[in-house]
């Protein structure tokens, strides 16, 4: 192996890095040994010359670097593919049925910088650090060996890349890639366009969290809230829902979920509108002085998008939050199901399950907890590094 050049943390800077969170910051540098130009790997050490790893160095960016190994190990195509195979045992020990997921998701999988989503034979490759995105060509060659896919493509238009100095970039990697095409969650067919969809095509990581909340539909009178694709309301209606109806603001997201509806057969059950969902549930919420309300749902599903992007944010998104709860609650059978989810990193889970209350408590409404969720299993949390845990959810019974 070749000698990296060596960087030395300031005294106290190590312990988060031993603990085996991978970004160390410009700021906890002390010292850089050059010349090192940005993407290289570089050896880091702490105040006392003791390895830490071994990373991707970035000038540009606040996080200097990305730890990729505690242990000076060199970082080429075979140890991309060990870290892959990992990766990859993980899932199918995990989700052994699921033949759509993602295959690596960054910090989870010991990878900063890259994200590669499998979509049934075709690669949706992200890389978000200078050094990740520099070895693009090797990384493709290992997931050519490793998973075969019909095609690779890059879908790199993130925010985060900004930040390493990098411009976006879309398109095919290698293979050929079929336009929109369908894929299994849970044996449902889903159409994905995964160059021009949400995330990479669609929510992956939502899959586990489908089948448990389709579990909750049977028979029922359901609403899925911001249904997207229709993820929620196809598993629901598969799974004996009565009816289920989807709402999204986006034309393209309803007219993609009816036809994903069709190709399961589910239409009859089935039904998706254009709406914002703030005003759809008021207006359905609101009742005249001197009437009731009769509550028409059995379950009621909020998957909102992250209505937070930074800290700053979050007052106004809480908000949101309560708002579409009270609204919900007014709309709920009693002995009825809220199933509800919230994807913002800042916004915590005792700090969502608090909103949740409040508005339980404004229209007066006794909950039973029924079931807590969290992201797919191919969404790995690493505890020491709490960027990797982002989703939260409830399931909720209406006592009363
Ligand atoms: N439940 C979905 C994911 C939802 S993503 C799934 O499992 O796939 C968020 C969706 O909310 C997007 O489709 C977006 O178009 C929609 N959306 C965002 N704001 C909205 C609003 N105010 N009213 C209705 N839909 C909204």
């Amino acid at each position: 192996m070749n000698k990296l050049p060596e960087v030395t943390l300031r005294r106290g800077e190590h312990d988060r890095i031993v603990a085996g969170h991978p970004w160390i910051y410009q700021s906890s540098i002390q010292n850089l040994e050059t010349p090192v130009a940005d993407g290289d790997v570089v050896l880091a050490k702490d105040f006392r010359g003791r390895v830490l790893g071994v990373g991707f160095y970035n000038s540009r960016s606040r996080i200097a670097i990305r730890v990729l190994a505690q242990e000076p190990v060199e970082i080429n195509p075979a140890f991309f593919e060990r870290r892959i195979l990992a990766a990859l045992e993980l899932r199918r020990r995990r989700m052994p049925e699921a033949t759509s997921f993602r295959v690596v998701n960054a910090e989870s999988d010991f990878l900063s910088g890259l994200i590669v989503d499998k979509y049934e034979d075709v690669l949706v490759v992200q890389t978000s650090s200078l050094g990740m995105d520099r070895r693009k060509a090797e990384i493709v060659k290992v997931l050519q060996n490793v998973l075969e896919p019909r095609a690779i493509v890059e879908r790199n238009e993130l925010a985060s890349r900004k930040f390493e100095g990098l411009p976006d970039s879309n398109g095919p990697l290698a293979g050929e890639l079929p336009g929109k095409f369908p894929i299994k969650l849970n044996g449902i067919s889903f159409e994905v366009d995964v160059l021009g969809g949400h995330k990479t095509g669609l929510y992956l990581d939502q899959q586990t969290n489908y089948e448990a909340v389709g579990r909750m539909a049977k028979g029922g009178n359901v609403l899925d809230c911001f249904s997207f694709l229709g993820g929620f309301a196809l598993h629901c209606a598969r799974a004996g829902a009565a009816n289920v109806f989807g709402l999204d603001q986006s034309e393209d997201a309803v007219k993609a979920a009816e036809a994903n509806a069709t190709t399961n057969g589910l239409s009859d059950r089935c039904k998706f509108t254009q709406a914002n969902v703030f005003d759809w549930l008021k207006e359905r919420s609101h009742t005249p002085p001197n009437e009731k309300l009769i509550p028409p749902y059995d379950v009621i599903i909020l998957d909102p998008p992250s209505f937070t992007r930074t800290r700053d944010a979050v007052p106004n998104a809480l908000r949101g939050y309560k708002e579409i709860h009270v609204r919900a609650f007014k709309l709920l059978k009693p002995g009825g199901v809220l199933a509800t989810f919230c994807c913002s990193h800042h916004v915590d889970t005792p700090t969502f399950r608090d909103v949740i209350l409040a508005a339980a408590y404004d229209t007066r409404t006794i909950l039973r907890q029924t079931a807590i969720f969290s992201q797919s299993p191919d969404h790995p949390i690493i505890p020491m590094i709490p960027e990797t845990e982002y989703l939260k959810g409830f399931a909720f019974e209406k006592v009363r």
